[in-house]
């Protein structure tokens, strides 16, 4: 708890909570952006198109960026996230018809004409509060394009989305969109998602899992002291969290590694906007060794299973996330299974001493605000725990198999679940209302969920001092398959 209360206190809200022992470090960002995206009007060709040009100095101290419209005119532009508009070089956008002055999120354009085209600075500095947004790394640098890619607003539907970069020689551009060529295509959740970005001045590097584009991004890559280690962990971390969904649950994904120069915890965050992406903060003197025992790798791997899904909801993909982490670890040989079952008994304990008196929905919509971290995650991970041994006695469809086939069907969807859409899809794969009725239940209740009936079923207990104890019960069995390799079941 030392070490989490430092990171909470030195990263600020924006930290899902880091410790060795047990809540969730990181997670998925769901940091809502009001008043931040674009508003949509209907295209008038459908052929209308917007086209980024985004240049960097060589210090990429500065970025300059162009901004053409095809087919419509920009009447407003949109700060892409609260904070941006400070790094906007001199409040300025500059037009054919003359300059706009923006002292606020958004500005709006009057005098701009179809098809013509504007441009605007971006100041970068050293560091910005949020970890995964703003770092400067020796000489690249971290910049999610939260910071530096404005919005027009109306867009047209459909509107194509491009961007090209004309950098220093040597840097490239890192970010979590598709590229085509010379160009890069921006899905339209780059603007309304926090997403991840950098620039580097080394190539990244594609990880070794079969099927899948994880590009691997360490910045200052040589300040890694165990850069195979790094690499091989996070492979790991793929093919862990992969185990339950039959696969890397996307297509494509980047990944970005940053180097801190002091050891502690890693720090990791999954992010939607633009695509998926991962961004892990690591000790860069990190060994073999402290890798093992580090689990964010597999824990950031695993949000990518589900979409991106509203802050609110918290308490299912930091649940399922926490849940299964532990889990897979043991199924991959990684952990034992004892241990597995340990490390959930001593989360589910500080989650039920960190509980303040609020319903479960309550701290979940609130997680940030009221650093309610140990108490969300470790509700949701009891609620996955019970679902998938609900399901385990019905003796049909599971959780994992449910899981799986949401992956499938809705990993990579860029639209905007919700926690009742995604448990709608489980349980009707599971033939049951099994995980709905749970999460009702217990949404609304300010106990944490009931597991001592269901850990004597199965021959489970914290024991003496709180080590856990395993008994001969009347399903010791079930217990032990949730851990088993699916080959080995
Ligand atoms: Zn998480």
């Amino acid at each position: 708890m030392r070490v989490a209360s430092f990171a909470l206190l030195f990263w600020g809200v924006l930290l899902c909570g880091c410790s060795r022992q047990g809540v969730g470090k990181g997670g998925e960002s769901s940091t809502p952006r009001p008043g931040h995206g674009a508003r949509h009007r209907p295209a008038r060709t459908g052929t209308e198109r917007l086209g980024y040009t985004i240049s960097a100095n060589e210090e990429l101290s500065h970025l300059q960026i162009e901004l053409c419209p095809r087919g419509f005119r920009i009447e407003q532009l949109v700060a892409p996230s609260d904070g941006a508009q400070r790094l906007l070089s001199a409040s300025k956008i500059h037009t054919p018809e003359g300059d706009y002055t923006c002292r606020a999120e958004s500005v709006e354009l009057p005098t701009l004409r179809e098809d013509e085209c504007l441009s605007y600075g971006v100041d970068l500095a050293e560091r910005a509060p949020d970890p995964t947004a703003l770092r400067r790394v020796a000489r690249d640098l971290l910049a999610s394009p939260d910071l530096w890619l404005w919005v027009p607003s109306p867009l047209p539907e459909g509107v194509q989305i491009r961007a090209r970069f004309a950098l220093p020689n040597g840097v490239q551009a890192l970010v979590p969109w598709t590229r085509t060529g010379d160009e890069w295509l921006i899905p339209e959740s780059a603007f309304n998602w926090k997403s991840a970005g950098a620039f580097s001045r080394a190539p990244s590097q594609r990880l070794a899992i079969d099927g899948v584009d994880l590009q691997f991004a360490p910045l200052n890559a040589p300040s890694f002291a165990n850069a195979r280690a790094v690499e091989a962990w996070l492979v790991e971390g793929a093919r862990t969290s992969s185990l339950l969904f039959g696969g890397f649950p996307v297509p494509r994904a980047l990944v970005i590694a940053v180097p801190r120069d002091h050891s502690g915890p890693s720090f990791g965050m999954a992010l939607r906007g633009g695509g998926p992406a991962v961004v892990i903060l690591l000790d860069q003197n990190a060994g073999e060794r402290d890798l093992a025992a580090d689990w964010t790798a597999t824990h950031e791997f695993l949000h990518l299973g589900i979409p991106r899904l509203p802050a609110e909801d918290a308490w299912l993909f930091e649940g399922l996330a926490t849940y299964y982490t532990e889990v897979l670890r043991a199924r991959a040989g990684l952990i034992s299974p004892e241990e597995a079952y340990q490390r959930l008994l001593d989360g589910f304990e500080r989650g039920r001493n960190n509980g303040g008196g609020r319903t479960l929905r309550e701290d979940s919509a609130r997680m940030h605000e009221r650093r309610a971290y140990f108490r969300v995650y470790w509700a949701g991970a009891a609620l996955a725990f019970l679902t998938d041994v609900e399901a385990r006695r019905g003796h049909g469809v599971g959780l994992d198999e449910a899981l799986n086939a949401f992956a499938h069907c809705c990993a990579a969807s860029e639209l905007n679940w919700s926690a009742a859409g995604v448990l709608a899809h489980l349980d009707r794969t599971m033939g049951a209302a099994r995980f709905q009725n749970l999460a009702n239940t217990w949404l609304s209740s300010a106990d944490f969920p009931a597991l001592a009936t269901t850990f004597r079923a199965l021959g489970l207990s914290p024991g003496a001092h709180g080590k856990a104890s395993f008994k001969v019960a009347p399903e010791s069995g079930l217990r032990d398959a949730i851990m088993a390799h699916p080959e080995r079941r």
